[in-house]
């Protein structure tokens, strides 16, 4: 009697003990579950955007302010940090700052996004003295860095117009070391492609009331920026063996506004997770001393694999169709 109840008792323990394993395996199921549909992150990129306030084929600044208000929706949406970079000379109209102009970098900064200095009119530095690009890092500071200070933001990062650094490493070093004397910081890139041409096609679309060739562009943009990203990944591996933390530039411009929704959904169905440009500096792929003297790809991608003697094609061209729209 004893040991039946003995034997009972174990019963009972070993059920118990079997059913907190299922309990527990069950708990492991339905937690691991809710996350079979998310990539595990293991890409990384920072967003960029260039050419603010806007570049368009724009009539009025409400028109501005809508594509400003728009691409700002989507990147609170996918809780993007961005570095935004300006040409000030966008601001102006007849040389006198433009109040309604001011107001887009105000929304830039309200949002919580760093301004940087893009040049005050987007001069290349291969095709103008050392002596004016200079003036003109200079002159592009003016209205921005104020706001920045204003809002409590830092203003730090440049940007090469043209993603330019200049072709003859000299120039490169000289060019660094004015903008270390200005606290600059400068902000790299890996991927970049011909949003521009993509977007001067779908104003041009819109503006002629083709609602169809409109669309067609939207539809074609997300397929060519994924070959974009792809290419940068498989560059990345071939040059460091491992996918570095990537820094995306492209424009404030109507395609983005409306499309880029699309493109960061389908980075993120690709494992990519949003981060600051500071972030993304921390890969030590970026302090890669700068060696190489000759002409230089616009990426920073193009200028490793030129330093390895490697070509990188940066990914399908943009359709035919697209740059016929833009003409
Ligand atoms: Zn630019």
């Amino acid at each position: 009697m004893y040991l039946k109840l003995m034997r009972t008792q174990e019963t009972y323990a070993m059920k118990a003990s079997l059913l907190s394993v299922i309990l527990v395996l069950l708990l492991l199921i339905i937690f691991t579950g809710t996350s079979v549909g998310q990539q595990a992150p293991k890409r990384y990129v920072a967003i960029t955007l260039d050419d603010l306030p806007v570049v368009c084929q724009c009539e009025n600044d409400a028109e501005r302010m809508e594509i400003t208000e728009k691409l700002i929706a989507t990147f609170k949406k996918y809780k993007m940090p961005i570095l935004g970079v300006v040409n000030e000379q966008k601001l102006e109209s007849n040389g006198i700052v433009e109040p309604a102009r001011v107001a887009l970098l105000q929304k830039w900064l309200d949002a919580g996004y760093e301004l940087g200095n893009h040049g005050y009119s987007h001069k290349n530095i291969n095709e103008i003295s050392f002596e004016d690009y200079k003036n003109e890092i200079l002159k592009g500071e003016r209205v921005t860095r104020a706001l920045a200070q204003k809002a409590g933001l830092p203003y730090r990062f440049y940007r090469h117009p043209y993603l330019s650094a200049g072709d003859k490493l000299q120039i490169r070093r000289d060019l660094d070391s004015f903008l270390k004397s200005h606290n600059y910081v400068i902000a790299p890139n890996t991927i970049t492609y011909q949003d521009y041409t993509f977007s001067g096609a779908y104003d041009a679309a819109l503006r002629k009331g083709d609602m169809q060739l409109a669309q067609r562009i939207r539809e074609a943009y997300l397929p060519y920026t994924l070959s974009r990203w792809e290419a940068a990944e498989k560059q990345s591996i071939a040059l460091f063996g491992r996918e570095i933390r990537q820094i995306l530039m492209v424009h404030a411009n109507r395609i983005n506004a409306d499309a880029f929704d699309e493109v960061a959904k389908a980075m993120q169905d690709r494992g990519y997770v949003f981060i600051s440009i500071d972030e993304a500096l921390k890969d030590p792929a970026y302090a890669r001393p700068d060696t190489f003297d000759g002409k230089v790809g616009v990426t920073w991608l193009s200028r490793w694999s030129a330093e390895q003697g490697k070509t990188f094609s940066g990914g399908t061209p943009v359709p035919e169709f697209v740059r016929e729209a833009a003409r």
